[in-house]
């Protein structure tokens, strides 16, 4: 089915470390490796020629869709004119300020400016950074500890893998580091007790942070960062109440949010932040993959107000804030972000992302109703998952080694369309591009139950 013969694959083999691959297999030439070279719309071609509906938007971020003009029309002009100059010490070019003006405009209430990095681990490492910054002007030099939760995904430098709650991220790399901790994952399908309600299994997430900040000591407790769903751990929105919650007892012990919104942020729920969808009032906002729909690399933190004021009088005391990259806002990328946040717009994705969603999600439910091995379909606006247990009655899971979420995923593969194995447990992740039509959604469900029903013959 793959193309090992390819002239590149050698090369490929021998020399180009991929991220987050089994690398002996790949090397020895035992994975079957895809080499992509061109798309349109939910559309991508490999350069053997097979195309395939690309039902996860690459790594839940090509949002827009795949080979829209504008965006890259929009990047060829701002390298030709000026491809960089730096933006330290207060230098910079005109993209990244009028892509800032437009990240503000649709940012939740209380939000002031807009920091732009590279990638999602970058940003979260940024907010890690400011976390501490903030305390220490504020003469709390104890209060540093950040609370993540199991299954979060944040990121996967040093810092940020450490905020991921997968054990996958954090083997052989003596992660997590310290100060990091991570209260349980809000994933009432997996809570064993099931005779205690949706509602009562938030109020049990919400006691155990407590819990966690009081033998810590809420001096000591800066920050709580979480995705507004779940995304890589699992697709699991949140329980019913679950951030009204969490929120009351942070406000409780002065400890900051930080809305980890890279996949949430700029309409993957059908709005356009996922703090706005469940009433999340976050202090830091985390934004990546949606902002460019990863025509170019493009990161932001978004801060409020609050924090805002305490940078100032930090800077104003202590100097220039030490914190940048060489190709912090970019204006190449950030022309892509100008251009891909316009095209949301005209498209009218946000709308498309709520209605197609909704409407993906239900008839994949339906369709996949009374299968004895479909534990749960859920998701939230164009974010759908399939989760597999031996058995639905007793919710028994497999035996992780079957991979079974990986077989089916391969299956659907087979069947042109390309959906994700959640890296832990057997769950497979639809994050389909934002302008999937409703026919797009219908070869979707059907290849998934088609999918389904080839890796378990009842
Ligand atoms: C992908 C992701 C990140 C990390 O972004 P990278 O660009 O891969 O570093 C962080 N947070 C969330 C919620 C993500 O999904």
């Amino acid at each position: 089915m793959f193309d090992n013969s390819n002239e590149l694959s050698p090369w490929d083999r021998d020399h180009f470390f991929h991220p987050a691959t089994y690398a002996g297999a790949h090397a020895r030439g035992e994975m079957p490796t895809r080499v992509m070279a061109r798309g349109d719309g939910v559309y991508i071609t490999d350069t053997s020629g097979r195309t395939s509906l690309d039902a996860f938007a690459g790594l839940f971020c090509v949002n827009v869709g795949y080979g829209r003009q504008k965006i890259a029309e929009a990047i060829a002009k701002q390298a030709k004119e000026l491809a960089y100059y730096h933006a330290y010490i207060g230098n910079g070019t005109e993209a990244p300020i009028r892509l800032s003006k437009m990240i503000i405009d649709r940012a939740p209430r209380g939000m002031s400016r807009v920091y732009f990095g590279l990638s999602g681990s970058d940003a979260n490492e940024t907010n890690i950074k400011l976390t501490w910054y903030y305390n220490n002007v504020l003469g709390r030099p104890e209060k540093k500890k950040i609370i993540s939760r199991w299954r979060g995904y944040h990121g996967s430098s040093v810092m940020t893998g450490s905020l991921t709650g997968l054990e996958l991220y954090h083997n052989a790399f003596d992660l997590p580091r310290a100060p990091i901790l991570h209260t349980e994952a809000p994933y009432y399908f997996r809570r064993a007790d099931r005779t205690v309600g949706e509602e009562q299994f938030a109020q049990e997430c919400a006691d155990k942070l407590e819990d966690m900040i009081l033998a810590e000591g809420p001096d000591t407790v800066a920050a709580f960062i979480g995705e507004p769903i779940l995304g890589a751990g699992g697709i699991v929105p949140p329980p019913t109440g679950y951030w009204k919650k969490v929120q009351s007892v942070l406000e409780k012990y002065d400890i900051l949010l930080i809305a980890d919104e890279v996949i949430t942020g700029f309409g993957r729920l059908g709005t356009m932040f996922g703090s706005e969808h469940y009433g999340i009032r976050p202090d830091l906002i985390t934004i990546s993959k949606g902002l460019t729909s990863a025509y170019a690399p493009l990161s932001g933190v978004i801060v409020s107000d609050k924090i805002w004021q305490v940078l100032v009088q930090g800077s104003d005391q202590l100097g220039m804030i030490g914190h940048g990259w060489t190709c912090s806002a970019h204006p190449i990328c950030a022309a892509a972000g100008i251009a891909n946040l316009e095209l949301i717009d005209e498209m009218g994705l946000i709308a498309n992302a709520r209605d197609t969603g909704a409407y993906l999600r239900a008839a994949l439910t339906e369709v996949l109703a009374g299968r004895r091995n479909v534990g749960e379909v859920r998701g939230d606006g164009l974010m759908a998952a399939v989760e597999f247990v031996e058995d639905k009655d007793d919710r028994a899971f497999f035996d992780p080694t079957k991979k079974v979420g990986q077989q089916v995923a391969a299956a659907l593969l087979e069947r042109g369309v390309i959906g994700r194995a959640l890296p832990q447990g057997d769950i497979l992740g639809l994050a389909p591009p934002l302008c999937l039509t409703r026919g797009e959604a219908d070869i979707i469900i059907e290849n998934t139950a088609s999918a389904v029903d080839s890796v378990f013959v009842n």
